[in-house]
């Protein structure tokens, strides 16, 4: 890893030169709570005062400019009796400016699914190769336990990766283009000093975790876990409204559609995403749902996160973000789950 000091002048140049040609999407703040506390989103941004570096989370994650909630793989024109099939994914050259050490850990794992797996989707391909990604470093929310799970380091699946050292940025560079651009502001060699003054972030930024999880073990205790009442306890809290999987950066299942216009004259293949915990997300042909209850549907999310996912790619597929837990209107976090499985153990 290659390591520069870009000034605050610097970064404002880098975002303007950016802007130039291309769009950067972004936190901005789109409201306040009723606590006061701002509401973020990663939205596109047209100036650099647009952004908000200072943003402490968004309440849904960046996953929706990689995987789109519902978005036409195709669309078809008939005409007499023949019909033609339109596929387009290519996309213009973009930047998502300030995403957080965890929420890039949750892109380099779709990127297993999508980019490197069994069955790569062009779609995603196209979206993230043409997507530059600055990251930033910055003191974690009370109820982030990404620490815990390993997420919130990030050493690779961005361009530039940024930590705020006051008055100047350590960045750390992980790819040509990130070099290049970074070239052409006013960039330096890392000092000693600087190095010193980014050691001294870092310390002050891992002290910062306050939620953490044992998660030693986790997949086997699942394993033994399988049918105790935690499951049943949290379960009949459930909503079974999908929210925690919408915000989640994450979680990618997803149904596909066909749907015909009116004049039979066009149609479209339609990809949308989807929750495991909604109530038909098992429901097969004929009726029969494999997973009729609250308590199966929850037990299958956290399953799919902490057990399934590891057996294919050696890794959780939860960073940790908290998104959901904070979303929950039943109260449900996974911290508050995980912790019950132990005890239950214990
Ligand atoms: S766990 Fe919470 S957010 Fe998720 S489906 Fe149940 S009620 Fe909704
Ligand atoms: S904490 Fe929740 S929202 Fe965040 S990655 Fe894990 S499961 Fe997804």
């Amino acid at each position: 890893m290659l390591f520069k000091i870009l000034s605050k002048d610097g970064f404002r140049s880098l975002v303007e030169i950016i802007l130039q040609s291309n769009e950067i999407i972004a936190p901005k703040k789109i409201g306040t709570k009723a606590d006061g506390d701002p509401i973020h989103q990663f939205l596109p941004v047209t100036s650099f005062e647009e952004m908000d570096l200072d943003y402490r989370t968004t309440e849904y994650s960046a996953k929706t400019y990689f995987l789109p909630y519902r978005e036409n793989l195709c669309t078809f024109d008939f005409e007499a009796d023949d019909w033609e099939q339109k596929i387009a994914y290519r996309m213009q050259p973009r930047a998502i400016i300030g995403l957080r050490a965890f929420d890039i850990n949750a892109l380099t794992k779709l990127d297993k699914v999508f980019s490197k797996g069994r069955f790569p989707s062009p779609y995603y391909i196209s979206r993230r190769k043409n997507t530059f990604i600055v990251g930033i470093d910055r003191e974690p929310l009370e109820d982030e336990f990404c620490q815990s799970i390993g997420a919130d380091i990030v050493t690779h699946g961005f361009d530039l990766f940024m930590t705020d050292l006051g008055d100047r940025y350590f960045v750390a560079v992980d790819s040509d283009r990130g070099f290049n651009l970074l070239n052409r502001v006013d960039v330096r060699e890392v000092t000693d000093e600087d190095t010193q003054a980014y050691k001294e972030v870092r310390k002050r930024i891992q002290n910062g975790f306050k939620t953490k999880i044992n998660l030693s073990n986790l997949p086997n205790l699942l394993d033994l876990e399988f049918t105790s009442e935690v499951w049943k306890k949290w379960g009949d809290k459930c909503l079974s409204c999908g929210s925690c999987a919408m915000v989640c950066p994450t979680c990618y299942c997803y149904g596909v559609s066909e749907e015909v216009s009116m004049d039979f004259k066009e149609g479209a293949r339609v990809k949308q995403l989807y929750s495991c915990n909604l109530l038909d997300f098992a429901r097969v042909a004929g009726g029969h749902n494999f997973r009729p209850d609250q308590e199966t549907r929850l037990k299958y999310r956290y399953y799919h996160q902490h057990r399934g996912f590891l057996e294919d790619y050696d890794e959780p597929k939860c960073v940790g973000c908290n998104r959901c837990g904070r979303v929950c209107l039943a109260g449900i976090s996974p911290a508050a789950v995980i912790r019950d499985l132990y005890e239950e153990n214990v």
